[in-house]
């Protein structure tokens, strides 16, 4: 069997993932919604079992992390002390020529320079000038761009607006999920058993008004993030932070099963002014390496400035040494859409068969797949067949996602099957009916054995759980 080892390019993730129903873009019936989109019914399974794996990977296994659900809406405040009122956009110049809107920070990345998110615009002409000749625009070629303009990454709202007095500081739809976090850092402690250092980790949807968004859901304008901030002392930050990046490295290769070679660190050359160290983890996703995760050390400034701004001090009491401080904070951050992408990416394989012809294959993780195993009747036209076939499905769909399939013949099930990543088929033939044994079909290798049907769950059990 040849395998086709080359990353796919995206416009064959998106048509798979249309047409096999993982991701489909918002509003599709009115012309589509800028930079949204909507999860199928594979997508939801997909997304669902990454939050799982993470919950797991974060909360449920660590006696030293907990859980927190905050809200999307917060006291604009926040948003003020977390200096995204004042500090959160993005530079954008336009194409003169197509008039393509286009992130400045981006283009000149490309050409290995980098800009500070922190800089003001004239900063950023400064620089943007000086390079500006050695820019294409990545949409028509040309070299014309307007000077740069800093737009404001927080999408507002009018809740609780019931008057015109537009003066009032708007609510904000979240930027981040993570400010939620720090914000009941004092209520975890209060309330539990939770000693530094710990982490409280949350996941939720985010809102930003990015302007580039032609990235498919590597970056939109709504999307769910998966955040854990650790709280140190102050003496440990950097050593807890290496321990951070080893095991956030480690989940991606053996919890997530994502191919070593995809993924690369990079380290930040420009920091916040605050920040100790910042580095991500890059995916080769279809356009290049690009930030799946950020995995950052960032001082006490979070708390600091939530102490200065509501005026309550965060600082720890540590009962053991007397000892009191603000807590410095190391965190990890990733995106559930990049992780989605980087997993249809990642499984997607074409493989040539013996007997001639291809197959589309997505070799996701089976803890991963969104279905676990299909259940086909041989035959969809013999009682016997289909009744004992729903009788597995309806014991096995308590415990795992499965699907009942007797359209077509078993072939074209098998690749209807091994193009959404089922790990397993089970099929009911004839002799099933006399020794209660079944075929189970294994996604990768194509090898079929017999199973018994009272078997069947703890098979199962063992290789998708
Ligand atoms: P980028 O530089 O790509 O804009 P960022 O550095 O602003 O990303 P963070 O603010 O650190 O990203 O957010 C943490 C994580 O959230 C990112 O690593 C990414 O996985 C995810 N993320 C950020 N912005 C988006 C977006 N617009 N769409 C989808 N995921 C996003």
């Amino acid at each position: 069997m040849a395998v086709k080892k080359t990353q796919p390019n995206i416009d064959t993730i998106v048509s798979l993932a249309k047409r096999r129903g993982f991701i489909f873009p918002s509003s599709e019936i009115y012309g589509g919604y800028g930079a949204i989109y909507d999860y199928g019914p594979y997508g939801v399974e997909l997304e669902n079992a990454v939050k799982r794996e993470w919950w797991k990977e974060m909360v449920q296994e660590r006696q030293d992390i907990v859980g927190l659900d905050s809200s999307i809406f917060m006291h604009p405040q926040i948003w003020k002390a977390s200096g995204h009122v004042d500090g959160f956009a993005d530079p954008l110049a336009e194409c003169k020529k197509c008039n393509t809107r286009l992130r400045v920070d981006h283009l000149l990345e490309d050409i290995d320079v980098f800009a500070d998110e922190k800089m003001t615009e004239d900063e950023i002409n400064k620089i943007f000038n000086e390079h500006k000749a050695k820019i294409k625009c990545p949409s028509c070629g040309a070299s014309d761009f307007s000077d740069a303009k800093k737009f404001s990454l927080l999408v507002k709202s009018n809740l609780g607006n019931f008057t015109d007095n537009w003066s009032k500081e708007p609510a904000y739809l979240r930027g981040e999920t993570c400010q939620g976090i720090y914000v009941n850092f004092k209520n975890v402690v209060d309330s539990t058993r939770v000693k530094i250092p710990f982490g409280i980790a949350q996941i939720g949807k985010t809102f930003r008004n990015e302007i580039a968004g032609r990235q498919y859901v590597f970056r939109t304008r709504e999307f769910e993030q998966m955040e854990m901030q650790y709280f140190t002392h102050p003496d440990k930050e950097m050593e807890e932070y290496e321990k951070l990046r080893k095991t956030r490295w480690d989940y991606y290769i053996k919890r997530l099963g994502l191919k070593e070679e995809n993924l690369k660190w990079h380290q930040h050359e420009n920091l916040v002014f605050y920040a100790k160290d910042a580095y991500d983890i890059e995916y080769n996703f279809p356009f290049g390496f690009k930030e799946l995760e950020g995995v950052h050390a960032r001082g006490n400034y979070d708390l600091t400035q939530h102490t200065k701004f509501s005026g309550v001090d965060l600082s720890y009491n540590d009962q053991k040494t007397g000892e009191k401080y603000l807590p410095h904070i190391i965190e990890s951050s990733v995106g559930v859409g990049r992780t989605v992408l980087a997993l249809l990416t990642d499984a997607y394989t074409e493989e040539e068969l013996e007997g001639g012809g291809t197959r589309v294959v997505m070799k996701f993780k089976p803890t991963l797949a969104p279905i676990k195993a299909a259940v086909f009747p041989l035959l969809k036209n013999k009682p016997d067949l289909v009744a004992k076939a729903k009788d597995i499905f309806t014991e096995l769909s308590k415990h795992f996602m499965c699907e009942f399939d007797d359209n077509g013949n078993v072939g074209k099930r098998y690749r209807r099957q091994d193009e959404i990543g089922t790990p397993y088929c089970i099929t009911v033939d004839f002799d099933s009916l006399e020794d209660d044994t079944v075929t189970v079909r294994d996604r990768d290798t194509m090898k079929q054995e017999r199973v018994k049907v009272g078997e069947l769950f703890d098979f199962l059990s063992k290789r998708v759980l």
